[in-house]
């Protein structure tokens, strides 16, 4: 079983983040609306800037995407990461990662590009309003970067393998054809992927991706498997999480372990 990890306050974390390079994950920036289901992507505006903030006078800085493709991970140093193109993120983390010097990488769903989260509204949940073309040139002129999560964000371990390589290096051709610029970077939806979901990853000419295990960068890392720590409100489970990704247990977490 997968254990999940959350950043919500940097010092629980400052020995993890020390011992490799932390991609943080992000999707939604903003309240959460009324009757949303997916509590767990949101990260409230506040909170947002007060990570920033942290992560900016404790001497971090963020990097590009592309620090991936290179076999060290320099000390303090932060890659920011946004899933699906949300408006949100445009909106409520612009001004506070400019203040911080900060920029970030979004993923963008292709094929619903000014359109909303119709992966999750089918279940249910509440539309949430993806950036349009025009709102990318914005994130893009801000200094930020676009990366790659498919056309229509399917589960692509659990498609037919044509329709999965389609799903992948259409996303990739779509969005270059668009904005102009090589999309290097892949983001698997819902973190699912197989071997020979990677393996497509890799053939279709992208350069890293990024998945939903938990754990830091390191230099000898798979750059087609990269872990990720999701940023959230609560944190949980802290200890043994913790434990078993350093291989010994935090002291300092017990704060906010409550
Ligand atoms: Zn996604």
């Amino acid at each position: 079983m997968k254990h999940n990890i959350y950043f919500a306050d940097l010092s629980p974390f400052r020995p993890l983040f020390a011992s490799g390079l932390p991609v943080l994950c992000y999707h939604k920036v903003g309240r959460k609306p009324a009757g949303a289901k997916l509590r767990g992507i949101y990260v409230s505006a506040g909170l947002f800037s007060r990570q920033m903030s942290q992560l900016r006078a404790e001497g971090y800085r963020s990097v590009s995407a592309d620090r991936l493709t290179m076999n060290k991970a320099p000390a303090r140093e932060v890659l920011l990461t946004f899933d699906d193109g949300s408006l949100s993120v445009l909106r409520n983390a612009m001004e506070p990662m400019a203040a911080a010097g900060f920029r970030g990488i979004n993923y963008l769903v292709s094929g619903l590009l000014g359109g909303v989260n119709e992966w999750d509204t089918v279940h249910g949940e509440v539309p949430d309003r993806l950036m349009d073309e025009a709102q990318v040139r914005e994130w893009m002129s801000a200094g930020h970067e676009i990366g790659a999560h498919t056309k229509t964000h399917p589960k692509l371990s659990r498609i037919p393998p044509a329709h999965a390589r389609e799903e992948i290096s259409g996303s990739k051709k779509s969005l270059e054809d668009r904005f102009g610029v090589p999309i290097r970077h892949f983001c698997y939806p819902y973190g699912d992927y197989s071997p020979q979901v990677r393996d497509m990853v890799e053939e279709a000419g992208f350069e890293t991706a990024v998945t939903v295990d938990p754990g830091v960068w390191r230099g000898d890392t798979d750059r087609f498997l990269v872990p990720r720590i999701s940023a959230r409100a609560h944190s949980l489970n802290f200890r043994n999480v913790f434990k078993r990704l350093l291989g010994r247990p935090l002291v300092d977490a017990s704060p906010l372990l409550g």
